[in-house]
């Protein structure tokens, strides 16, 4: 274990991409970037798709185990584990509104955006700093910038019109949901990482901007406060908190 060269007391672990924050504890474990919590909720196995060691389009099932780097700290890692459990919370309702629809009445679930949105800039964070992410084929370099990481630790906010650009759908290949895709988006000229692009279980699509000139797809709307998802004249919401910057837009998407 190093000291911070700038002269502050905070222990730096140059093995954890947040040893900029300085407070490192702990050895180094292996974990899962994604999430342990959700990945076991889309299944032992899953489709991902989006890898460098994939060609565009490709997709592949793996075994959820493969999926884990060494790339935190236990301190850090454990910060972050409460992402972790909210995901699997929301991706529980999401999946039950989703292939339980209850025809029977409305109902409205609420959770706090930040929470989703962080937790998808911990996935991205993690296939940074774990290799694997990859731009026309290349592997990018394993640096994690440092505002992104005092975002996931909660040290700043994301600035206005970053974050997470949010759309659902259910599409032709639904309910095949045991799927995670995952694709970094990238700046045209410069090639740097700007964001990624999530699609989880094949309902929920989360495009990641965490710069300016990088654009969310069409469909994706910023900060939503409503999914709703709808059948014969019943509704079933999931709801998002903001603290800062949500909007007032609802998707709906029809269920059959
Ligand atoms: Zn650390």
């Amino acid at each position: 274990m190093n000291k911070k060269p700038n002269g502050s007391q905070g222990h730096f672990n140059p093995k954890c991409f947040a040893s900029v924050l300085a407070n490192c504890e702990g050895g180094i474990s292996r974990e899962h970037y994604v999430s342990s919590n959700l990945l076991r909720r889309l299944g032992e196995a899953i489709t991902v798709s989006g890898f460098p060691w994939q060609k565009p389009g490709e997709s592949r099932i793996v075994g959820i185990g493969s999926l884990t780097a060494k790339i935190l700290c236990e301190k850090h890692n454990k910060e972050l584990s409460k992402l972790d459990d909210k995901i699997g919370v929301f991706f529980s309702t999401l999946r039950k509104y989703t292939t339980e629809f209850n025809e029977s009445k409305s109902v409205i679930q609420v959770f706090n955006g930040e929470n989703i949105e962080l937790w998808a800039l911990k996935v991205v964070c993690g296939f940074i700093a774990s290799g694997n992410f990859s731009i026309d084929g290349e592997p990018i370099p394993k640096y994690v910038r440092e505002d992104w990481i005092k975002i996931l630790f909660s040290k700043k906010s994301f600035p206005p019109g970053l974050g997470a650009y949010v759309f659902a759908k259910i599409n032709d290949r639904y309910p095949v949901a045991h799927s995670l895709e995952i694709a970094p988006r990238c700046h045209n000229v410069s090639k740097n990482i700007g964001g990624a692009s999530l699609i989880v279980g094949g309902i929920l699509n989360i495009d990641l901007i965490l710069m300016d000139d990088i654009k969310p797809s069409e469909n994706q709307r910023y900060h939503p406060k409503f999914l709703n998802f709808k059948k014969n004249g019943i509704t079933q919401t999931i709801g998002f908190s903001w603290a800062n910057n949500g909007s007032i837009e609802s998707i709906d998407i029809d269920m059959f």
